[in-house]
């Protein structure tokens, strides 16, 4: 079972799926991958396909990127993002510099805001006290050229709108005092980007019109430019990984359910949860069939245990996953978080399906950037929580 996880977690998060977002279609490959394990563990599909097609739109990076200060050519992704707002632009611009140091003494400031900035670029310099005059310069409500912005963390999102002008975030130990930046962004919005879910079920025995829904989105962040790709090894192949095991399982005769299981691998989750928001407003069985929806994001740690999200929403439900992970000592432990609409089963329970989201916890930090790799990714408790939820889901069908 690990060696099969670790092979879904390597192929999906190989240069090949392209960070399975929207350029090179790398969601499709990533899809068709998904379809393929469905048929081979002889998964039904709902409707004529595994498909649920949708569109949406989102802004992509696939054209050239860079960014030099001064002399100094920064690296993509390790160095700098390009924000996901951003839009095209290139040049050379000299740089002013505004920090929390400025903004406090009004004089200076009042003159700072006095210049020209149409052929600027500002360099926004806020440590984390999150000030607000500095955050308003962010939104570039002085018309500069393009806003830098240094963090202590590059993570990229995804976003549906784009601004007039690019937001380029430095690392801040990457950066280096300069007069002059040089950069090159090209955006490609796409206003109606067809993308998937990817659906298969397995029959119950006993009561195949109740379902028990596994789900975990396949999608990612893509790429930034031709060459740097988000690979999300954790973020959430590994998801997948747990999802494609437990259909593998299910599908033996030994393992028959007794109420039929939904496989759901969403896409657009990174857009802002598109793929099931979605599939919720267009249901291919009632929603209120499904018994329970357990969704799985981020699944490659556990040395700390998992939280379940909606955990204190749902009591019993908790109290039983709890009990079966003390009984049978499989994992650390299960904390209990309330409702946060940060994954995949946000849509359901708002729309009155019991649900989980669980997600591992301890280990690499490595979140929606470049270092989330199959190969720094250790799965070490990937067998204990397949356990957990097996174990789970036998508590869930009786
Ligand atoms: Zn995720």
């Amino acid at each position: 079972m690990y060696f099969y996880a670790r092979k879904v977690v390597d192929t999906m998060a190989s240069e090949s799926m392209h960070g399975r977002g929207y350029i090179n279609d790398g969601d499709k490959i990533a899809a068709n991958y998904i379809k393929t394990e469905f048929k081979k563990f002889g998964l039904r599909s709902l409707g004529d396909d595994y498909y649920q097609l949708f569109s949406f739109p989102v802004n992509t990076f696939p054209g050239s990127v860079s960014v030099k200060l001064g002399e100094q050519e920064l690296v993509t992704g390790k160095d700098y993002i390009f924000s996901p707002h951003s839009s095209s632009s290139n040049g050379k611009y000299s740089i002013v510099v505004a920090d929390e140091k400025l903004v406090k003494k009004k004089k200076k400031f009042d003159k700072f805001l006095k210049q020209d900035f149409s052929n600027k670029i500002i360099v926004v310099n806020d440590t984390g006290k999150q000030t607000e005059l500095l955050h308003n310069l962010i939104g570039n409500t002085l018309k500069a050229k393009a806003i830098v912005t240094l963090k202590d963390k590059l993570t990229l999102s995804m976003a549906q709108e784009v601004n007039d002008y690019p937001i380029i975030e430095i690392l801040r130990t990457s950066y280096i005092k300069s007069k002059e930046i040089s950069f090159d962004i090209e955006n490609k919005f796409i206003p109606n980007y067809q993308s998937q879910n990817v659906i298969g079920y397995i029959q119950g025995s006993e009561q195949p019109d109740s379902f028990l829904v596994f789900s975990a989105h396949y999608d990612h962040l893509g790429q930034m430019g031709k060459e740097v790709y988000f690979p999300g090894a954790n973020d959430n192949a590994s998801g997948c990984a747990m999802l494609l095991n437990l259909a593998k399982y299910y599908s033996l005769p030994e393992h028959k359910p007794k109420c039929s299981i939904a496989f759901i691998a969403f896409c657009g989750e990174e857009v802002g949860l598109l793929g099931s928001k979605y599939y919720t407003e267009h249901p291919l069985f009632p929603l209120k069939n499904i018994k329970f929806l357990l969704n799985m994001d981020i699944m490659g740690t556990g040395e700390d245990g998992i939280t379940a999200v909606n955990g204190s929403v749902f009591k019993k439900e908790f109290s039983a996953l709890k009990q079966i992970n003390s009984e049978n000592y499989f994992i650390k432990d299960v904390k209990m978080r309330g409702k946060a609409a940060n994954s995949d089963h946000y849509f359901f329970s708002e729309n009155g399906v019991k649900a989980f989201f669980i997600y591992s916890m301890g280990g690499i930090k490595a979140y929606h950037d470049i270092y989330d790799r199959a190969e720094t990714l250790p799965l070490n408790e990937f067998e204990n929580l397949f356990k957990l939820i097996t174990k789970f889901g036998e508590y869930l069908q009786n």
